[in-house]
């Protein structure tokens, strides 16, 4: 079963052997670690290397923030939603 080496063909799988197929291993990991993956930014649709952004998945600090801006200004809006009455800004009440 096991591929058969000059001057092997013993019961044991050789250190040697068995080291390259480790490096074989790793090797591969990294190569597909190292595929790069395309993403679309969730803001602006820019598309950016994700393994480039360290703003990912977006593609820029700005767009990082203008969406952290309109998540906490929507949950902002919500939580403040239940008093908006209170203090008479919106008239849709009476
Ligand atoms: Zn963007």
């Amino acid at each position: 079963m096991h591929p058969a080496l000059p001057g092997g063909g013993s019961q044991y799988v050789p250190e040697m052997m068995r080291q390259y197929l480790l490096d074989q291993r790793m090797l591969k990991k990294k190569m597909e670690s190292k595929k790069k993956r395309i993403i679309a930014c969730p803001v602006c649709g820019k598309t950016v290397v994700y393994e480039n952004s360290p703003y990912r998945p977006f593609c820029s600090r700005g767009c990082k923030g203008v969406d952290f801006i309109r998540w906490s200004d929507e949950s902002y809006r919500i939580a403040k939603g239940e008093h908006e009455d209170d203090n008479g800004v919106q008239s849709n009440g009476e």
